[in-house]
């Protein structure tokens, strides 16, 4: 397993529990909230009911300290309207709307589980290249950035986001002109994310709720968002496209922009802006909203990471290589979440590696998450453009349809039919669903790859 996130250590569990010999080889990341090194635990980390199922996590086997808090809802921010959803309208074992949870804690207990499977965890060297050779099976070297070598049957790549590892690998089996370094190259393929711990005035923060407010700030799948953690902090952040600029966009439209802005904000700069937004008439920001400097993050109470905003890829599993999680870019392009995905990809990968059946890895995923997949990228697709008096009308559309659906499903025919802007919704977000059925939200697949 290349990276120990949650894909490759539940690759690891997986394999290690079906009889293989399974290593994870993790670089190794400092964070506050960690005495050692260990990976890189994106900790903005909220969890859907039927995230639960999807993860096959055991949320009863979690030790304390993993979930912070029980959701009652999530709240959508438009510039003018918003609606509060209190349930995902998808069957769940989960009895509740979902929970925040510390991402470093539940990667640590993740690395148990793997360790007490019979996997072995070592952290402190990255992967800095996977040498393949298929003249006879598949034999994988992979070599240590201490220059140890190590040569594997089956290599799984759980490197996230960035793909350092994963690109060079597919590109020996892509043509040049189609490479993965160019289709998934991160600039292209990610956004941006940061995030600040900031510790609320006592009874301001709503802990039961994360809050998101769209059409804020420009940029297809730019928001920011509020995670309540516990004792009063709460991970602040925002997510937005790399490398954006001002041109065409109209500052006065955005509520995060103003009028003498010659560039996008940096993070820190659009959240002390949020913060005003929301609080400032009746505090003072910087010092009733402080940093949590001690004890949380990357640095300083503040992280930074890269996100996948791409569709997600098959695997060269003729190669005995099965990608996975954020580096097969499950983290979908609405980034409504990973780890659940991330965790099933990786167990599938695992378990079928050990079992010599990697063959079956893309329909299993496909199987196993590939609902979660369409509803995600279908919906992304429909609100890609959106300008922010859209999301408006998007959210008091999904009031309504809220209203009507007292329990089950949410965006129905029926549901949607009490208005114009409902049906349209409808008929749009069915139309993104239809252009990627079968599996053809997959943007890099099987059959592309050469051996
Ligand atoms: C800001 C933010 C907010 C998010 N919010 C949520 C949320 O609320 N809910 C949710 O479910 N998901 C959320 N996600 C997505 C979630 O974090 C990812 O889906 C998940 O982390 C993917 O897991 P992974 O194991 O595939 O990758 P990662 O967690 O990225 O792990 C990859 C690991 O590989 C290691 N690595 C990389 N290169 C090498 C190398 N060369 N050698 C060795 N190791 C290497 C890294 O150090 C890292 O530990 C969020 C992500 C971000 C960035």
């Amino acid at each position: 397993m290349v990276g120990g996130g949650p894909a490759g250590t539940a690759a690891a569990e997986r394999a290690a529990a079906e009889g293989a010999s399974a290593v994870v080889f993790e670089k190794g990341v400092p964070r506050a909230d960690r005495e050692d090194l260990g990976p890189d635990s994106t900790d903005a980390a909220g969890f859907l009911d039927y995230w639960v199922d999807i993860a096959q996590l055991d949320v009863d086997a979690l030790p304390e300290g993993v979930i912070q808090q029980e959701l009652r809802d999530a709240e959508f921010v438009g510039p003018e309207e918003s609606v509060t959803v209190d349930r995902t309208g998808i069957e769940s074992s989960y009895d509740g709307f979902g929970f925040t949870f510390q991402r470093a804690k539940l990667d640590d207990w993740l690395r148990e589980q793997a360790e007490a499977a019979g996997a072995e965890y070592r952290v402190g060297d990255a992967v800095t290249d996977v040498e393949s050779d298929l003249s006879d099976g598949h034999e994988h070297t992979l070599t240590l950035s201490n220059g140890e070598e190590w040569t594997a049957e089956y290599v799984i790549l759980a490197d996230g986001p960035q793909r350092r590892v994963t690109m060079p690998v597919l590109d020996r089996f892509l043509p040049a002109d189609e490479s993965a370094s160019e289709r998934l190259s991160p600039p292209r393929a990610n956004h941006i994310a940061y995030q600040e711990y900031r510790k609320f005035p006592e009874g301001v923060l709503d802990e039961d709720s994360i809050t998101f407010w769209w059409g804020w700030m420009p940029g297809e799948t730019a928001y920011p968002w509020v995670f309540p953690n516990a004792d009063n902090v709460a991970r602040v952040g925002l997510t937005m496209p790399i490398g954006m600029d001002l041109e065409g966009v109209e500052t006065a439209d955005y509520r995060l922009l103003r009028e003498d802005d010659e560039s996008i904000p940096n993070g820190s700069e659009y959240i002390r802006r949020l913060l005003e937004e929301l609080y400032g008439d009746e505090y003072d920001v910087e010092s009733d909203f402080p940093v949590v400097e001690e004890g949380y993050g990357k640095s300083k109470g503040t992280e930074t990471y890269s996100i996948s905003s791409t569709r997600p890829i098959d695997s060269p599993t003729d190669a005995g290589i099965a990608v996975v999680g954020g580096a097969m870019g499950t983290t979908s392009a609405f980034h409504e979440g990973g780890d659940h995905v991330a965790l099933r990809t990786g167990k599938l990968a695992g378990e079928l590696a050990a079992l010599d059946s990697l063959d079956a890895y893309n329909d299993a995923w496909k199987d196993a998450i590939g609902d979660e997949i369409l509803r995600n990228v279908a919906m992304a697709d429909v609100v890609a453009d959106y300008e922010p008096d859209e999301w408006d009308t998007a959210f008091r559309v999904a009031r309504r349809m809220l209203d009507s659906a007292d329990s089950g499903k949410i965006l129905t025919r029926k549901n949607a039919s009490v208005g114009v802007d409902g049906l349209r919704l409808y008929k749009d977000y069915k139309k993104a669903k239809f252009r990627y059925r079968k599996g053809k939200y997959v943007q890099l697949r099987e059959a592309e790859y050469r051996y």
